[in-house]
C-alpha cells in the first residue's frame, strides 16, 4: 500500500516531541538523562521539580546493570566513582537469614561453572549427597573476593575470569551527576510545583500541568516520577495501586548515616527481630538503615534496634520512611508513565528500585516507534513491566518465608504466611526435582535464585537425572579443585580499601 502525502504529515504530528518529566529525584534524573542521551535532537524534555518537596534521599546500593546504564550514558567510572563516594559491590551478605545462626552471601557472578547443559547447583547437590561440606559459596570466585575484601577489574586466571560487580553510592551525588550531565544535554530544568493537573475531557488523557511559577505546561507523554505522592498517575489518573503487604510485611524503614569506616566490597543484609538492616559501606561513611513491620515492632524500638547494632554513633537524624510494598495495576496509563517510586515500591532487599527504573527506561525505548503508541504497544509495556516487578517480589518474598529462622513472632509469620502461587509453585518444583524455571524477562536467573535458596536451607529432595552419569569421586575433585582456585585467584587480588584509593578517591 502506498503512503500518501496526508499519511506522512498525521505520522509526524502525532509523533512524540516533547516529554515532562515530573520530579527530579533519582528516578527523573535517571529518566531525563537517558532520553535525552537516547533521542538527543529527537525530543525536547523538561523536568520539573518542586521546591518544597524532598527527594527520598535513600537508595545506595545497586546490582551489576547498572554499569551498562551509565556506559550508555557516557558517564566514565572513576569520576562517577570519586563523585559519588563509590565503592564496589559484589553480592549481598545475608546474616541469620535461613538459619538464626547462619550467613551466606548472592554473590554476583556465577557459582561454580556450568556442565553440559546443566546449572552449576545440580552437581553441587549431588556431591553434597555423597557427603560434600562445601557450602555453595565456595564455588563462587566473587565470594571469594567479597569475603577477604579484595577487588580488581583485571581478567584472572586461564579463563580470564572476571569480578562481576556493582557500585555502592550517595544517591543525591548519583541524581545531581544525572543532572549536570542531562542539562548539558539540553534538557530543560524547572524549579517549580505543579499545582494542578487537568484532564482531556473526552480521552481523559493529562492535558495540562499547571505550575505555580511558569503557568500551564503541555507535552505529547508526561513521565510520573514524583515519587510516593504519583501525582500524575495516582491522584490525577486514578491509577489504583496494588498492595502486597500481606506477602511483604515490612511498610516502614528508618535510614541513618554512621561514621563508621568500613572496606567491604559489599552489601550487609542483617535479619532482626520484626524485619532487617542494611549497611553500605561508602568511601566516607556507612549507610545504615532498618526495614520493620509496624504490625510487630513500634518506631521507637525500632529506632533502639538500629541504632544498638553499630560500631558508632549516628552523624545525621535518624529518618522515617513509611511504604506500601506493591505497584501500581497499569504503569503506563493514556499519555503518562509512572518510574520510580509512583510506580511502587519493593523494599530494598536485592537492591532492586534503580535498576527497574533503568529496565523501564530501556523498555521504552525498545518499544517507542515515531506514531502515537498504540494500544497494544502500550499493553506490551505493562505487561513486561508487570512479569518483571513479579518475579522481584517472589524472589524477595522468599527470602522471608524460606527460613528456619522462628525467633520471633514477625518470622514465625513469614515462615507460615500465604505466599503466590508463583512462588509457591517455583519452591515446590525446586523442592521435589531441583529445577528451577526462567522467565525471558525475569531480573534474577537461576545463579541468583539458587544462591538464596540453598543460602536460606532449602535443600532439594531430589537431583536431576544427569548428574547420576558422573562418577562421584570425579565429582569431588572437580569441586575441589574449582574452589581451590576460585579462593587462590581472589588471594591474588588487592584490598577494595587500596584499589578504591588508586583508582577513584572522592
Ligand atoms: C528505605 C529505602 C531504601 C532504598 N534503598 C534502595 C537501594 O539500596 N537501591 C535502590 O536501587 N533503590 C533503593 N530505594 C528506592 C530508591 O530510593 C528510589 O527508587 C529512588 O530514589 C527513586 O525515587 P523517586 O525519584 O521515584 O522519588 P523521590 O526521590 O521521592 O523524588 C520525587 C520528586 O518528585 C518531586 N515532586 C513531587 N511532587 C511534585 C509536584 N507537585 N511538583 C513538582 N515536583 C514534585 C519532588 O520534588 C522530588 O524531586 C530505597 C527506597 C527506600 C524507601
Amino acid at each position: 500500500m502506498l503512503v500518501g502525502k496526508n499519511d506522512a504529515v498525521l505520522s509526524m504530528q502525532q509523533s512524540m516531541q516533547k516529554v515532562i518529566i515530573v520530579g527530579g529525584g533519582t528516578a527523573g534524573w535517571m529518566s531525563a538523562a537517558f532520553l535525552a542521551k537516547v533521542f538527543a535532537g529527537q525530543l525536547a524534555i523538561t523536568v520539573i521539580e518542586s521546591p518544597d518537596i524532598p527527594t527520598i534521599g535513600v537508595g545506595e546500593a545497586t546490582i551489576p546493570p547498572i554499569q551498562l546504564f551509565n556506559q550508555l550514558l557516557g558517564v566514565d567510572e572513576k569520576s562517577f566513582m570519586s563523585a559519588c563516594h563509590a565503592t564496589f559491590k559484589l553480592g549481598i551478605q545475608f546474616e541469620g537469614w535461613g538459619n538464626r545462626s547462619e550467613q551466606y552471601m548472592h554473590a554476583f557472578g556465577p557459582c561454580g561453572e556450568q556442565m553440559g547443559m546443566l546449572p552449576f547447583y545440580h552437581y553441587w547437590l549431588k556431591a553434597r549427597q555423597h557427603g560434600s561440606e562445601a557450602s555453595f559459596n565456595q564455588f563462587s570466585l566473587n565470594y571469594h573476593a567479597a569475603s577477604q575484601a579484595h577487588f580488581s577489574h583485571e581478567p584472572l586466571g586461564n579463563h580470564q575470569q572476571r569480578l562481576i560487580y556493582a557500585y555502592h553510592f550517595d544517591a543525591g551525588a548519583y541524581a545531581r551527576l544525572l543532572k549536570d550531565k542531562a542539562i548539558t544535554m539540553g534538557v530543560t530544568y524547572l524549579s517549580d510545583h505543579i499545582a494542578q493537573v487537568s484532564l482531556d475531557t473526552q480521552s481523559g488523557e493529562i492535558a495540562a500541568l499547571h505550575s505555580r511559577e511558569h503557568g500551564k505546561l503541555t507535552a505529547d507523554l508526561y513521565l510520573d516520577c514524583s515519587g510516593q505522592r504519583a501525582l500524575l498517575i495516582g491522584e490525577a489518573l486514578k491509577v489504583p495501586y496494588e498492595s502486597w503487604q500481606h506477602w511483604l510485611p515490612c511498610d516502614r524503614a528508618l535510614a541513618v548515616q554512621l561514621a563508621e569506616q568500613s572496606a567491604l566490597p559489599y552489601t550487609r543484609a542483617i535479619a532482626q527481630t520484626a524485619g532487617w538492616q542494611w549497611k553500605i559501606p561508602l568511601q566516607h561513611r556507612v549507610g545504615a538503615g532498618l526495614v520493620y513491620s509496624s504490625a510487630h515492632q513500634n518506631d521507637d524500638a525500632a529506632l533502639k534496634t538500629l541504632l544498638a547494632n553499630n560500631q558508632t554513633p549516628a552523624v545525621s537524624e535518624p529518618k522515617l520512611i513509611r511504604f506500601t510494598p506493591g505497584r501500581r495495576t497499569n504503569s503506563w496509563v493514556k499519555n503518562c508513565i509512572a518510574l520510580g517510586l509512583s510506580g511502587g515500591f519493593l523494599e530494598p532487599l536485592e537492591s532492586t528500585s534503580l535498576h527497574m527504573v533503568q529496565s523501564a527506561l530501556i523498555r521504552l525505548a525498545t518499544l517507542l516507534s515515531n506514531t502515537k503508541p498504540s494500544k497494544n504497544q502500550i499493553e506490551q509495556y505493562n505487561r513486561l513491566t508487570q512479569i518483571e516487578a513479579e518475579d522481584v517480589r517472589d524472589f524477595i518474598i522468599a527470602h522471608y518465608h524460606v527460613t528456619a529462622n522462628s525467633h520471633s513472632a514477625f518470622w514465625q509469620d513469614c515462615q507460615t504466611m500465604h505466599i503466590p502461587h508463583t512462588l509457591q509453585e517455583r519452591l515446590e518444583l525446586f523442592r521435589v526435582s531441583a529445577y528451577l524455571p526462567r522467565h525471558t524477562q525475569a531480573l534474577f536467573d537461576d545463579n541468583a535464585w539458587s544462591q538464596v535458596l540453598l543460602g536460606q536451607g532449602l535443600i532439594p529432595t531430589a537431583q536431576n537425572l544427569q548428574t547420576d552419569k558422573v562418577p562421584n569421586e570425579k565429582l569431588q575433585l572437580w569441586l575441589t579443585q574449582l574452589q581451590q582456585k576460585n579462593n587462590h585467584l581472589a588471594t591474588t587480588l588487592p584490598q577494595h580499601e587500596a584499589y578504591i584509593k588508586n583508582y577513584c578517591q572522592a
